[in-house]
């Protein structure tokens, strides 16, 4: 062949300098595109001698990578199906014809919005180098090897090339500011990252021993992938073994995962791949960007938040599909059709995955739901679709350490825990510990109540009351149980106004001060409990969600607020009732001032009242502050729900001394 000379055919103007600017960031994805060239140039190879196009010695197809460190070249080499003469001028030249060319004609108006990677082939190899050359010999008969150079001006020169094996060999001489990727280090490291599944074995030098006090090449190549990952293999010939040792090559430091599912769709879209439900069990630990997405076995990325829903970022894993589109911005995923359709299908097979894990392994999904339910919740509140799906497989927890699903649980509370409005409630603890007495009194009615433990917990409480209908979600502890599930009107206690003033007075004088206190008056019945403190669901469940950062400071800054509920048919508050009677007497009646009577008269009658209600509120304080039965029985309240701390407390310890001194010792 004689030489020839010639200019590139670039549509636009130019395409170093937009490869140099536009894929800066990026440099180092030259590497897998060449790679991805040469396996495809194998893979081609292999289809015409299936095919019986090619009848000759097809010999073992692989891509090798040769670095001479001191000449700084990097050389890519397949024995595939190579080029002629007019192929390299139609498929290198003529960039119009390939990718490159397309994808700069399809974008050039919005060139600048173009960042991160998308895949110009070929060319990306300049990104690195100050010149590239081509040797190629096409496995068509006949075919003279070829030798293309072009030093990174739109200037090319082609000759003859003496290369005499079928394949192509590209090579890099790679420019002084990209001097990394001339180092065995970087470039193995590349290999793992971008090669590490590609379907043909991808060999970087030899394997080393350690010989004589260092490390040397041994004679057998060191190959740095395997060619048949196992998303690309048939689910049905695969243990659960397998899952497991490929999920510790993918994370070798990570635990064992829950659940895997095996992905593989032809159609509408092709896609393959594993995803694992990684072990979560609270928010802290929570790892994204754990999936990684593969084209063809080739590694794309490993943020696939653009792809997937939110919530599916949780999980680990590999996603396998031609059908991305890699060669657009990420912004423009979103709103791409195949995209969309890959992130509902996947949706759906997580959702399929755990409602068969639902149906056919229910004691392990049991055992396992701990670490699971951050997950769930998680989708449950970010993903409508998912939600629907998950009300069937959500379990849910009781303080006995039972699991039931949603449906049947209902099924066994409704009897008993159905109010006079004909509402279930679904009792709930956060903290069996400190709740524990108000859970004893649930169970004591015959009552179940449910844990809710999880930091997603109060909004996921919030989600279910939505979608339960005729349902309402109390914690346990925020009201007297009698109320929290009220049956048929019971018997108030009848107070009158002045009354339940004074009970609140008494109340409030030995409650400790920081916080604030609503006293009423109930019927509780007479085992139970003179004094119940509970704190209002909805004030709480705002406080949670204002701390969780939900906009709602205003309930968050607030003093805490509580229920002081006075059981009136305690023996123990009917005492005190009594004795309140007996010792204080009523606020002195004044009379109002006539209507007519002048205003220094009115000012007069005003004072007189004020001072009567003065008065009657010492004498109150004075009784609660020596009546012990009061005090106990107060201090027994906050004592049962960690309330009562410092001074109190220790006063409460010598007070109760000399109770028991006086019932033991007299
Ligand atoms: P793409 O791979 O998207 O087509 P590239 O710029 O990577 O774009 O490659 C352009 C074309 O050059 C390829 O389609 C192929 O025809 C040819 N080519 C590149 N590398 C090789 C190779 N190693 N062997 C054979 N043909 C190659
Ligand atoms: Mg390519």
């Amino acid at each position: 062949m004689s030489e020839t000379k010639g200019k590139i055919g670039v549509t636009t103007e130019n395409i170093f300098p937009v490869i140099k600017k536009f894929l800066y960031s990026d440099h180092e994805i030259f590497l897998r595109e060449l790679v991805a060239n040469a396996v495809d140039a194998d893979q081609k190879m292999k289809a015409l001698a299936a095919s019986g196009e090619f009848k000759g010695e097809l010999g073992e197809l692989n891509v090798r990578i040769v670095l001479d460190e001191d000449a700084r070249t990097l050389k890519v080499i397949d024995n595939g199906l190579g080029m002629t003469a007019e192929e390299v001028d139609q498929y290198i030249n003529q960039i119009a014809f390939s990718s490159a060319g397309e994808f700069l004609e399809k974008y050039k108006d919005q060139i600048g919005n173009i960042i991160g990677h998308f895949g110009l082939g070929f060319y990306s190899a300049f990104m690195v180098s100050k010149k590239v050359t081509i040797d190629t010999l096409s496995w068509k008969e006949g075919a003279k090897a070829v030798k293309w150079t072009c030093d990174g001006s739109p200037e090319y020169e082609m000759t003859d090339s003496d290369k005499s094996e079928r394949g192509t060999e590209i090579t890099l001489y790679i420019d002084d500011e990209d001097a990394e990727f001339a180092t065995k280090g970087r470039i193995q490291t590349l290999l793992d990252k971008y090669c590490k599944f590609m379907p043909v074995p991808v060999i970087f030098g030899k394997e080393q021993e350690w010989k004589d006090g260092k490390y040397a090449d041994t004679d057998k190549d060191n190959v740095i992938n395997g060619t048949e990952p196992l998303w690309t293999r048939k689910p049905a010939d695969l243990k659960p073994e397998d899952y497991m040792e490929f999920y510790r090559t993918l994370y070798p430091m990570q635990e064992e995962p829950l659940f895997y599912i095996h992905l593989n769709v032809d159609y509408p879209f092709h896609l393959t791949g594993i995803l694992y439900f990684p072990k979560i069990k609270d928010r802290m630990e929570i790892t994204r960007n754990k999936i990684q997405l593969y084209c063809n076995q080739m590694f794309v990325t490993d943020s696939v938040d653009n792809i997937v829903p939110d919530f599916l970022t949780l999980l680990h894993g590999v996603i396998d599909s031609p059908d991305i589109p890699l060669n657009v911005s990420r912004s423009y995923l979103q709103s791409d059709a195949n995209v969309k359709k890959i992130s509902g299908y996947i949706t759906r097979k997580v959702a399929d995955r755990l409602e068969e894990i639902f149906k056919n392994e229910r004691e392990s999904l049991e055992k396992k739901w701990d670490n699971l339910k951050l997950f769930i919740e998680y989708g449950m509140l970010s993903d409508e679709k998912f939600c629907e799906r998950a009300m069937k497989f959500c379990l849910l927890k009781n303080t006995d350490g039972k699991y039931f699903s949603i449906d049947d649980y209902r099924k066994a509370i409704e009897g008993a825990q159905t109010d006079k409005d004909k509402k279930t409630v679904f009792l709930y603890a956060t903290d069996p510990e400190s709740q524990y007495p108000f859970i004893e009194a649930a169970k004591n009615k015959g009552y179940d109540v449910l844990l809710m433990d999880c930091q997603l917990d109060s909004h996921f409480v919030n989600m279910l009351e939505m979608k339960l209908e005729n349902s309402r979600f109390a914690r346990v502890d925020s009201d007297t149980i009698d109320n929290l599930v009220p049956k048929e009107d019971k018997i108030k206690p009848e107070l009158g106004d002045a009354e339940k003033a004074d009970l609140n007075t008494i109340f409030q004088s030995v409650l400790p001060k920081e916080n604030q206190y609503y006293v009423v008056a109930d019927n509780l019945g007479e085992n139970a409990a003179p004094i119940a403190i509970t704190q209002s669901e909805f004030m709480r469940r705002y406080r949670e969600m204002s701390s969780l950062g939900g906009g709602m400071n205003f309930y968050g800054e607030m003093p805490a607020s509580y229920n002081i509920t006075v059981n009136m048919q305690n023996p123990l508050v009917a005492r005190i009732m009594e004795a309140k009677q007996a010792e204080v007497k009523p606020q002195a009646a004044v009379e109002d001032a006539p209507k007519d009577a002048t205003e220094e008269q009115k000012k007069a009658a005003t004072d007189a009242k004020n001072a009567a209600a003065e008065e009657h509120k010492a004498d109150l304080e004075a009784f609660a502050s020596r009546n012990e039965i009061l005090k106990q029985i107060t201090d027994l309240a906050l004592l049962a729900n960690g309330m009562l701390k410092g001074k109190d407390l220790s006063d409460f310890i010598s007070r109760s001394e000399k109770v028991v001194a006086d019932a033991y010792l007299k």
